[in-house]
């Protein structure tokens, strides 16, 4: 006879099965429920090691699962940047100027000082700070500050100078620096023009950053009550994740999506899905196909409402995508694409359906990261091929709201 090592008794026990039955007790074995039932179904299971809890009443649910999040890179940027959102108190270009400058008073001088979450809608001046706002700040630091959409920067005078920018470079391919009408630069950069500024990319944590950032936001997600995350990850995110389950201090489950950039050293090791164990474990490989909603560029069929011809950017060809996801998939890694517009979806679906002729996978379990703008042609194909779409939940902010508003069609 099998006992459980736990049983959960007078309970109301969501099942979520077809019928969704509610049952009173749960019998639980090797962290796995083992069975469900009323409760003296579930007597049969108690033996001489067993718990038991009382639940009086009580509701049991089963797990909730964040299906995508950049988790533990956020929580290190908290402990790398200074928060600019209106959630820190920021209320103005004055409040930057304030809070920077405090950072600055702390960062030896020459070095970087990144702000981050800078929203011009939030700020009463309704713009972001110039370049010279930024001087105002230090003129000793080089200052980047990133805003809520992505895809904008601002830096203030050192940092341009710092990289040999003057108003008379011009614009990278694929980037843009702001001017006013006399062609001074007026601090904004687009794109790959940050790549101008700073070739390193963005700076990576310390392990420690890496370590604490992980564990501050991951306990974060336990506390709110979910059991597992599903978080996109590189090095230094992947090291603090099998640091804290060295440490015995993983605070929820955490399933990894990997960067697609790693692939080939992936495959070298012979790494791929299913490596770990219920607590940390490798799942799939994140590729990008396209932009952003709240940015207005994610790739579209048809142009935005309050962008005539503008259809979105896609973040790669049809051609270098179906490469690298056949390399992916013939070694049966499992993937993990963004892709938030139909025209970006379209070309996903496309590939997968063609890998998986090539390459028939059961249960491929390939996910659809975002999967925003679709119709009913792409939901039975979604459905054909057992994608998984893995979308945004339901618009909760004045600045969502926002985001979202211009995309909206009455029919
Ligand atoms: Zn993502």
């Amino acid at each position: 006879m099998l006992f459980a090592d736990l049983i959960l008794k007078n309970g109301k026990v969501i099942t979520i099965d077809k019928n969704e039955t509610i049952v009173k007790a749960v019998a639980v074995k090797f962290g796995k429920i083992v069975a469900v039932g009323s409760n003296t179904e579930i007597e049969r299971f108690v033996g001489e090691q067993t718990e038991i809890i009382d639940l009086s009443g009580k509701t049991v649910i089963p797990g909730i699962i964040d299906s995508h999040g950049h988790f533990m890179r956020e929580g290190s940027n908290r402990l790398m940047y200074t928060d600019l959102s209106e959630e820190a108190g920021i209320k103005s270009i004055a409040d930057i100027q304030r809070v920077l400058k405090e950072k600055a008073a702390n960062t030896l001088i020459g070095e970087w000082i990144f702000g981050y979450q800078e929203d011009d809608s939030k700020l009463a001046e309704k713009r972001h700070p110039t370049r010279w706002e930024l001087d105002e700040i230090s003129i000793e630091h080089p200052i980047m500050i990133t805003t809520v959409g992505g895809h904008f920067e601002i830096a203030n005078s050192y940092a341009f100078e710092q990289a040999g920018v003057t108003k008379n470079t011009p614009d990278p391919v694929g980037g843009k620096f702001d001017r006013n009408d006399k062609g001074e630069l007026t601090g904004g950069i687009h794109e790959e023009a940050y790549a101008v500024l700073r070739p390193e990319g963005y700076p990576e944590p310390t392990r420690d950053q890496a370590y604490f950032g992980a564990k501050s936001i991951l306990e974060e997600e336990a506390s709110v009550g979910l059991t597992c995350v599903y978080d996109l990850v590189a090095r230094s995110s992947i090291r603090a994740a099998i640091d804290l389950k060295n440490a015995n201090k993983l605070p929820i489950r955490v399933r990894m999506d990997i960067t697609i950039d790693l692939l080939d050293e992936l495959n070298k090791l012979g790494i791929y899905r299913g490596i770990g164990d219920d607590w940390l474990r490798i799942c799939g490989l994140k590729f990008f196909f396209d932009g952003a909603i709240s940015a207005r560029t994610a790739a579209v069929t048809e142009p935005y409402l309050d962008k005539p011809d503008f259809y979105g950017v896609m973040a790669t060809t049809p051609e270098l995508a179906a490469n690298i996801l056949k390399k992916a998939y013939e070694k049966d890694y499992r993937i993990s694409a963004h892709a938030n517009g139909d025209k970006a979806i379209e070309i996903y679906l496309d590939i997968i359906e063609e890998l998986q002729k090539k390459y028939p996978r059961k249960d491929p379990r390939n996910r659809i990261i975002h999967c925003t703008v679709i119709n009913q042609e792409l939901v039975g194909k979604i459905k054909e091929l057992e994608m998984l779409p893995t979308i945004f939940g339901p618009i909760r902010t004045t600045m969502e709201i926002s985001l979202f508003l211009p995309l909206v069609r009455n029919d």
